[in-house]
């Protein structure tokens, strides 16, 4: 059986958690879609990791890791990643990369950076990784796809052929150092010896995977809001970050998508740009921020501080809603327990008008939160196994959200670790 993890919101919900936890009976755990430009947190009995390509069902043993063919691969990342679980006692772990997946290069990473100083004070907040150009040259078909780093002849006529092609930019649009065949040659030499091993048609073993009623968790990166078609465009991602796209990132009928656990966490957090509606600042912001998470809300890849604000219903209605979610996961709940009194975003008010409604993004910037505030429980929750040994508080604040968004909250997360799972029967039906 196949199952999604995926977010609701802006990324950062606790994904890495929830398919770290839920990949103790998976046979394999694939990334369908984005780069090494967000990261999962993840604490188990090996320590705390930032995993930033990796699926995070990395560290069991008896799991297979793969690497999709919608991925934006970054071999050295990968190979590093690997190489840092297993210098700390991590087993090596079994990984498989799509044939199929194509490959940032470093001149992606370097459009990157010249596009962000180009546009200065307008750019979209990029992370530098790539990922755009990355995306932006796989579909204008000029991309290097995995299988050919084993086309010696291929290789060369396309380094020659590319490197022309970026070097009228480098040279007349961002007057920078020009790229040289050969110097690209020998990198994708190098590229095809690190990744070797790992190579596989991937569509292939997850057909035979499926036939023999394997266990298969798609793991997805970001969430609704930064998908490309139905997020807050243009302060998205380049890949698309729903469940929905899991079919074509791993090479597997849709219909084998039988389970879609959406992620929301029990506030809401976003990196970069872009419309935040329901964003707190000041002191009230800086401290969930320095509470948040496992340590606090800082991006796992960038190191940035995350942008805080309260739960966001109508952001997250929309999201579960894209997302196809049979189950919410909702996390991060235990951080909330310092709070005497805890504001809920319930609605969006554009000229006037108070909507449930996710909005495009035009309105979107014109949106003031409308909030609700609910009593807090002022006590901490971490340990507790049972939904009902919540305190009454608490439970109101998670079926208050559950009737708002709409869908099923089946898992309560009150932890960073494992075990820090309260599962949960809902009154909604599916
Ligand atoms: P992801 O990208 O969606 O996997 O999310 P991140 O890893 O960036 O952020 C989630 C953070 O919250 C990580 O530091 C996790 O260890 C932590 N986390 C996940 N679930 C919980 C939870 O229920 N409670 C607490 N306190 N931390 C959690």
């Amino acid at each position: 059986m196949v199952k999604a993890v995926v977010g609701a919101n802006w990324g950062d919900e606790g994904k890495g958690k929830i398919t770290d936890m839920m990949a103790e009976d998976a046979d394999i755990i694939i990334r369908f879609q984005g780069g090494a430009n967000a990261g999962h947190t993840i604490v188990n009995d090996y320590g705390k990791f930032a995993l930033h390509s990796l699926p995070s069902g990395v560290f069991y043993g008896h799991t297979t890791s793969i690497i999709g063919n919608g991925v934006a691969l970054n071999i050295p990342v990968l190979c590093n990643e690997i190489k840092s679980l297993t210098d700390r006692g991590v087993p090596e772990p079994k990984i498989l990369v799509s044939d199929r997946a194509q490959m940032v290069m470093p001149y992606h990473i370097l459009f990157d950076q010249y596009e962000e100083e180009r546009l200065g004070g307008k750019s979209f907040g990029s992370t530098k990784s790539g990922i755009a150009p990355f995306y932006s040259d796989k579909y204008a078909k000029i991309g290097f796809q995995v299988s050919e780093l084993f086309d010696e002849e291929l290789l060369k006529e396309k380094a020659e052929r590319i490197c022309e092609t970026k070097n009228v930019l480098l040279e007349h649009l961002y007057h920078k150092p020009l790229l040289k065949p050969e110097e690209l040659l020998a990198t994708l030499h190098e590229y095809r010896d690190m990744i070797e091993p790992y190579v596989c048609d991937v569509s292939l073993y997850l057909d035979e995977a499926i036939k023999a009623g394997k266990e298969i968790l798609l793991e997805g990166q970001l969430g609704t809001l930064k998908d490309p078609d139905h997020g807050i465009y243009p302060m998205v991602t380049s890949s698309s970050t729903l469940a929905a796209f899991g079919a074509i990132g791993a090479g597997i009928p849709p219909y084998e998508i039988k389970e879609i656990i959406t992620v929301c966490k029990a506030y809401s957090s976003a990196v970069g740009a872009g419309a935040f509606v329901s964003e707190i600042f000041g002191e009230e912001a800086d401290e969930l921020r320095r509470r948040g998470g496992d340590g606090g809300e800082f991006g796992a890849t960038t190191g940035r501080p995350r942008r805080m604000g309260w739960f966001d219903c109508v952001a997250s209605k929309y999201g579960c809603r894209l997302q196809g979610t049979t189950d919410v996961a909702f996390t991060v709940l235990d951080v909330l327990g310092y709070l005497d009194e805890i504001p809920v975003c319930t609605g969006y008010e554009i000229d006037g008008v108070v909507t449930t409604d996710f909005p495009v993004t035009s309105k979107l910037e014109k949106a003031k939160p409308v909030l609700e505030v609910l009593p807090g429980w002022k006590c901490d929750i971490r340990g507790i196994k049972n939904y009902d040994e919540l305190p009454e508080n608490c439970r109101k604040y998670v079926e208050f959200i559950e009737e708002r968004i709409g869908y099923p909250i089946t898992m309560v997360s009150n932890g960073p670790g494992r075990s820090d799972i309260i599962y949960r029967k809902s009154s909604l039906s599916r």
